[in-house]
């Protein structure tokens, strides 16, 4: 499914044109391109077929704070995007990259349903046109996008390379690099690539344990690509950025991979290094959340080395639309 980059591509040329169609689309958000005055024919008979597949269904948690969009992609099946509206203002979509994910995490609803299809990028982008013409309605707009739906943005990064440089893109979507955040379940090519492709946007990595053994058992893809070589990709990639700051994610499991010992690796292995540490108590039935006492002391041995740490709200836990929560299974 292809909207916004042929549009985009064809607006390139000439000037006046370009910035019509980039009005219509990223201020009106409409896709009624035909109708614009002044475009040659041969760019209007193009336009006439470009429309993005439509919100199928809006679910909002009743305190508001969270809303679960669905859409069905013709040919691939369902995904989901989430809009997180937190108390500070900060306004963040989760977006999705893949129809399943192949990675197959064991605590993750997304990688249970397998690797189904990736979405191109205009797929991805779709799931953020909406959300911004949802909240523009509102006078509000969107301030954060995180690639943390359904997916692992590195095993689709051709199209995930593309939608970041229009997210970015001063007359599309004009949102800030920094605030647009590519999580990973560590690749370590695809790392080194991010840094070189993705010049100051964020990236974020899912380590969830910091020894092989328990790794292997939470995350597959561990037993190919092992901590070391985790680690190795990052020190390059901080080489290259110059030493941007990376988000380190551990899903907190009960009795699994919360002990203190365990903190006290992950501390050990990243001391020193630009991280900010994000602890997500596991939502998953089967693998149910640490307490929160366990949680507080798991996050005071990061303190104690001086690395910043947070815990996530569990937004969205409501309807759904939790971390590793999606799994579009809506029928529509
Ligand atoms: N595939 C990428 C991005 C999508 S998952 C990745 O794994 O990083 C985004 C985050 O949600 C990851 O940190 C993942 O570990 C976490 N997550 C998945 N399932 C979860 C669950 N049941 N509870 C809490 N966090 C979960
Ligand atoms: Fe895939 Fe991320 Fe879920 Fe793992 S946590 S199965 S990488 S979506």
């Amino acid at each position: 499914m292809y909207f916004f980059r042929p549009a985009l591509a064809l607006a390139r040329n000439p000037t006046a044109a370009r910035q019509k169609i980039h009005y219509r689309i990223f201020q009106e958000f409409s896709f009624e391109l035909s109708s614009i005055a002044g475009l040659g024919q041969q760019v209007k008979a193009a336009l006439a077929h470009l429309h993005p597949p439509l919100l199928q269904h809006c679910k909002t948690e009743t305190d508001r704070q969270s809303e679960k969009y669905l859409f069905h992609l013709p040919g691939k099946g369902n995904i989901e995007a989430v809009l997180l509206q937190h108390q500070t203002g900060r306004k963040t979509l989760c977006v999705s990259t893949q129809v399943g994910c192949g990675v197959g995490c064991v605590f993750c609803a997304t990688g249970r349903l397998g690797l189904k299809a990736n979405l191109c990028a205009d797929e991805i982008l779709l799931q953020v046109f909406h959300a911004q013409k949802i909240l523009r309605q509102r006078g509000e707009r969107l301030t954060n996008v995180v690639f943390m739906g359904m997916g692992e943005p590195f095993h689709n990064y051709q199209a995930v390379i593309d939608a970041l440089q229009v997210l970015a893109d001063d007359s599309c979507f004009s949102l800030s690099r920094r605030r647009v955040t590519v999580s990973t379940a560590g690749i370590p090519q695809r790392i080194r690539d991010f840094a070189c492709d993705a010049p100051g946007f964020s990236l974020a990595v899912s380590v969830h344990a910091a020894r092989d053994d328990i790794r292997n058992q939470l995350v597959p893809l561990n037993r190919r690509f092992p901590l070391q070589e985790l680690v190795s990709a990052l020190k390059d990639y901080w080489e290259i950025t110059g030493g941007l700051t990376v988000m380190l994610e551990f899903t907190l499991v009960a009795g699994v991979n919360d002990s203190p010992e365990l903190a006290q690796a992950a501390a050990a292995l990243f001391a020193g290094l630009p991280v900010h540490v994000n602890l997500i108590p596991s939502n998953d039935t089967l693998y149910p959340p640490s307490d929160d006492p366990q949680v507080r002391a798991f996050a005071q041995v990061f303190r104690d080395h001086q690395i910043a740490v947070t815990v996530r709200h569990r937004l969205g836990d409501g309807i759904a639309a939790a971390c590793g929560q999606l799994a579009a299974s809506h029928k529509v």
